[in-house]
């Protein structure tokens, strides 16, 4: 047995035969020419027919993995169009006198190695972008056919790297898991492993001279593990493993594309939480009617630098796109309290959980407020983006961000940026937004309870605290309470109400909440499936 780590980016399991995908680029031939407008002619015809190659791959990806992730072959035909790209090829067959072949390899090279050296996530994962567009001028040039895999037998592909045009190339009904040495988590290699539904592991460290194509593996999505030649326990174990997996998704999948109604007729969303757009797979395969709370401090977390506009921009559209219409509902910066980044200073305090947090911190450092509704109001032009902010205790809080807001359109207005105005809502997570929820109703455009620190604010419980585990009771009175007067505040104003805490998702409380007359509950994605069950069995 040989058995390796990676990171995880899309969880399952399975067990299977590998296919190992070799480099598949031979060396390129350097020659010397005499007639530099020849070698720039050739250029610029096999950059029409990758053009052309690149639609056909755009189309069928269109068809199979949808229009955000097809997007990336447009961007390959606009890289294709590159001034710098092609000056820089142009430069080098005038002045060194060399084939295309080479010139391009020499140019894709240190484009992709100068994207790999940058700081932002996004585009150090464009430099694997820069050599496929490259490898696909030199195939053109050499006229080889592209490679596409592999055997009759579903496999489970090991690479060094995959390029997403090698990605959606390959048939779907033929890959049971992808696992590569390299590749960020931010590649559309990973964004598409998690679409087409399949556990992927990348950055695995393998030796893959030492793996064969045919060889029995087992890939564990859930423990981020690749197991080569695997014993027959481990082998056992996947195997109930999968039919676990399969049987829980079976009883469920009969819900999907099914309403979340009641027996008497009344609907109510089901939304999903995530951390991150990679979560938005599983959104999708629990069939969530759309998003209602994208915590978007996780952008934040785990980095040496607050994310720029364009990196949120990015991920904010990606979401809008990814579900294609459906609400999705992106929570600003909840930062502070048990989620500290470095870079910020937060300096300790002796109640973080009710200190310098979440809208606290956006309006007193409004700089970094600013540089998030910029990218919120911009990526809300590519689809059903709504926006909410967390921790509210008083009108003159939202008095506040709206004139943040109206500052922030102004500066794109004169830009002539263009961006569209979302729908604004707050969470409702402290009792003091309880109390005047009727005055804040009239402000915003709906609530979404908090409930898992409405739960430690109203009780007077830390809910980071493990001792007072057994005092933290969002089942309490006092907060099935305060969700009705919520709920009925809301309502009286026209607004909708849903509650995005954990609470959400307790199927004991599901038939209280239906009668309450919560608008929506925004679940794991895990828990839709089964909540919706519980809503269609109601009287
Ligand atoms: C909540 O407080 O219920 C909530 C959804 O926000 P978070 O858990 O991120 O604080
Ligand atoms: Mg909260």
């Amino acid at each position: 047995m040989m058995q390796f780590s990676g990171k995880s980016v899309y969880k399952g399991i399975v067990l299977g035969k590998t296919a190992v995908l070799g480099n598949q680029d031979t060396p390129v031939k350097h020659r010397k020419i005499d007639d530099v407008k020849a070698e720039v002619e050739r250029v610029r015809l096999a950059g029409i027919k990758a053009k052309e190659q690149l639609q056909i791959l755009y189309d069928k990806a269109l068809k199979e993995v949808g229009e955000t992730n097809a997007a990336i072959f447009e961007v390959h035909q606009m890289m294709l169009e590159d001034e710098d790209f092609l000056d820089s090829i142009h430069n080098m067959i005038q002045t060194e006198m060399v084939n295309a072949e080479y010139a391009i390899a020499m140019t894709g090279d240190n484009f992709s190695e100068m994207f790999a050296a940058m700081d932002d996530d996004y585009i150090k994962a464009r430099a694997a972008d820069i050599k496929d567009i490259s490898n696909r001028l030199i195939r053109i040039l050499e006229g080889r056919k592209e490679t596409g895999p592999y055997s009759e037998e579903p496999v489970i592909i090991i690479a060094d790297d995959l390029s997403p045009s090698e990605t959606v190339q390959m048939d779907k009904e033929k890959i049971l898991a992808f696992v590569t040495v390299h590749g960020s988590a931010n590649s559309h290699t990973a964004i598409l492993a998690r679409m087409m539904n399949i556990p992927a592991l990348i950055g695995v460290p393998m030796d893959l001279d030492r793996i064969r194509t045919g060889m029995t593996a087992v890939v564990d999505g859930f423990a981020g593990t690749v197991t080569f030649e695997p014993d027959e326990a481990l082998c056992e174990e996947a195997k109930r493993q999968m039919e676990e997996e399969r049987e829980k998704l079976r009883l469920l999948e009969e819900l999907k594309g099914k309403e979340n109604i009641t027996l008497g007729g009344r609907k109510i969303n089901l939304y999903a939480n995530i951390g991150s757009v990679s979560d938005i797979g599983y959104v999708l395969e629990n069939d969530a009617g759309g998003i209602g709370l994208f915590r978007s401090e996780f952008l934040y977390l785990g980095r040496e630098k607050l994310p720029t506009e364009e990196e949120q921009f990015q991920a904010y559209k990606q979401a809008a796109q990814m579900m294609a219409g459906k609400k999705v509902i992106i929570r600003t910066l909840d930062i502070g309290a048990d989620k500290q980044a470095d870079y910020l200073n937060l300096e300790k305090e002796d109640n973080p959980a009710m200190g310098y947090r979440a809208i606290r911190i956006c309006l007193k450092q409004p700089d970094i407020f600013k540089t998030q509704l910029r990218a919120l109001l911009r990526a809300a032009m590519f689809g059903n983006i709504s926006i909410m902010y967390p921790m509210i205790t008083a009108t003159e809080e939202v008095e506040q961000i709206f004139k943040i807001i109206k500052g922030v359109q102004d500066e794109l207005d004169t830009a002539k940026v263009p961006y569209r105005y979302p729908e604004q809502g707050i969470m409702i997570e402290t009792p003091a937004a309880v109390m005047i929820s009727d005055e804040l109703a009239e402000m915003v455009d709906f609530f979404s309870i908090g409930t898992n620190d409405l739960t430690q604010y109203t009780l007077a419980v830390d809910r980071q605290n493990e001792k007072l585990d057994g005092f933290y009771n969002p089942h309490h009175k006092a907060i099935l309470r305060m969700i009705k007067m919520v709920v009925d505040n809301a309502h009286k104003h026209g607004k909708w109400a849903g509650i995005c805490g954990e609470l959400g998702a307790d199927p004991e409380l599901t038939e209280e909440f239906v009668r309450m007359g919560l608008d929506e509950l925004s679940v794991a994605p895990s828990m839709i499936l089964k909540i919706r069950k519980i809503i269609r069995e109601l009287e």
